[in-house]
């Protein structure tokens, strides 16, 4: 590849400064990080220099590749922080003169290219996450992720083809239809399509990534690499992943937490507490050894469904090539492995995939979440699911809520498989805390029967009393065991 078509020098540093696509907007200089605005054959300084503050990602400005037999080069990098994570939107330039953009947000990659469709496009008010539709080449999309947020601290480094602010308005919509993937950018008027799918970087025959030394050099550690602070509220030790998990949530107190936060705490001391993550069965940081991959346990939430008197608990797993796998627990000691899909199932008019039966409809509200995650979980965040039989005892479910709808096909598993996973005895009881105690219930009425039934068999004679309280001791027998069963064997297989 040639050094670009547009040269020119910083007007900060006098350092060279190249673009390689005609439409770059905005340069940053390689030497001085002066974020230079490109006007025509000119730049200006825009006063702002800019900075990526986290760089565990393999890729770099330079880092070339194939996408489906054409090649491209990595020329600029936007890289975001908003409510509910990181990202970075690499800027790729073809060899054909073309563009593309590679997202990658935790480990997940988005690869697509700009392009144009004669169908109406939608107000972007009026999109709705698992509702709306667009036809775009015959395929019929449906909204999967609807976001209107305000990236503050944003950076960038090479070229972009818009001119860039730390501070930018970003009102986006991502459609998904099967593997592919389309995203509508209202920055714009009309708005701007891009279509595409989701890649494994494995895929795109990459050269002139970062080696792991040099990331370790730079970043001082590598991705998914896991670290540990105190919380800067309660003293508790709390662990994350780098680079995966833009929420932490203290295990002890609650707390949202941000990993910079913990670093700046991690020198405070405070009693170990674990008293959220201990209400559960497997605990925060716990290893599982899953098909030879060894698992971390790094968050869990408890969600209840809403309307009824019982939930169950999520916890996420990662691994740094398999990446993200979820466990389920019920109340009721039932297990479950859950896998977000990547490529969505063939969907019928209604939403629901081809060929499935309807199992359940209901609504969820998480009540308490501990650890990290890779989106920003909070307490009181409401999900309707959609469950379909999937055969073969497993199950494809939506996740829905207005900006957002993900698909996952879970698979049971048994209580004894996770005890092996995780090398561990599995506590008794499962993970709502709130549970009655059916055994509490049987004293409560056993003292109120005594004192109701007192007064009564004092006035008795010696054969009714006998009778009466034969008979209450039968019926207390039975209510005994009763209770005593629903308390105890509740997880049992
Ligand atoms: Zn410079
Ligand atoms: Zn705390």
């Amino acid at each position: 590849m040639t050094q670009g078509i547009f040269h020119t020098t910083c007007p900060s540093c006098g350092g060279p400064v190249h673009s390689y696509s005609a439409s770059a907007k905005t340069l940053v200089c390689p030497y001085c990080r002066s974020l230079l605005i490109r006007d025509g054959a000119s730049v200006s300084d825009s006063g702002e220099d800019s900075t990526p503050f986290e760089d565990y990602s393999p890729l770099q400005i330079g880092t070339t590749g194939h996408d489906q037999g054409q090649a491209f080069t990595i020329v600029g990098r936007l890289q975001a922080r908003y409510d509910a994570g990181i990202w970075n939107e690499w800027y790729l330039f073809y060899n054909d003169g073309s563009s593309g953009w590679l997202s990658e947000s935790g480990d997940q990659y988005v690869l697509t290219r700009p392009a144009t469709s004669s169908a109406t496009l939608p107000n972007f008010a009026d999109i709705r996450a698992g509702e709306s539709r667009l036809t775009v080449d015959g395929n019929v999309y449906l909204a999967a992720d609807v976001r209107d947020i305000t990236l503050e601290r944003a950076s960038a480094e090479g070229e972009l083809p818009y001119p860039f602010s730390g501070t930018r308005h970003n009102r986006v919509a991502d459609y998904r239809c099967e593997s592919h993937f389309l995203t509508l950018d209202y920055g714009e008027e009309p708005p701007e399509i891009f279509i595409g799918r989701g890649v494994a970087l494995a895929d795109l025959a990459l050269a002139n990534t970062r080696s792991d030394a040099q990331i370790l050099d730079t970043a001082g550690a590598l991705k998914g690499s896991r670290a540990s602070g105190n919380c800067p509220h309660c003293g508790a030790p709390v662990d994350w992943l780098r680079g995966l998990t833009p929420t932490i949530i203290c295990p002890s107190c609650g707390s949202d937490l941000e990993s910079n936060s913990l670093i700046a705490s991690a020198h405070t001391t405070g009693e170990r507490q674990q008293k959220i993550a201990e209400r559960h069965s497997l605990p925060l940081g716990a290893e599982a050894d899953i098909d030879g991959n060894k698992y971390t346990l790094i968050g869990l939430v408890y969600k209840e469904e809403i309307g009824e008197n019982s939930g169950w608990t999520e916890y996420l797993l990662y691994h740094p090539q398999q990446g993200f796998l979820w466990l389920v627990e019920t109340d009721d000691g039932e297990w479950s492995v859950s896998h977000t899909l990547n490529d969505w199932p063939a969907l019928k008019g209604n939403g629901a995939p081809r060929g499935m039966g309807k199992l359940y409809d209901y609504r969820s509200r998480v009540r308490h979440a501990a650890g990290a995650f890779y989106w920003h979980i909070k307490k009181g965040d409401e999900l309707a699911h959609h469950d379909y039989d999937a055969g073969k005892r497993e199950k494809l479910s939506a996740e829905q809520n207005a900006q957002e709808l993900n698909w996952s096909r879970s698979i049971p598993t048994s209580r004894k498989q996770i005890e092996r996973w995780f090398g561990l005895k599995l506590k008794e009881t499962g993970g709502n805390d709130e549970q009655n105690s059916c055994l509490g219930c049987f004293y409560i009425l056993f003292i109120i029967y005594l004192i109701l039934n007192f007064p009564a068999w004092l006035a008795m004679n010696d054969d009714a009393l006998v009778t009466s309280l034969v008979i209450s001791g039968i019926i207390f027998t039975a209510l005994y065991r009763i209770g005593k069963r629903a308390d105890g064997g509740g997880t049992d297989e």
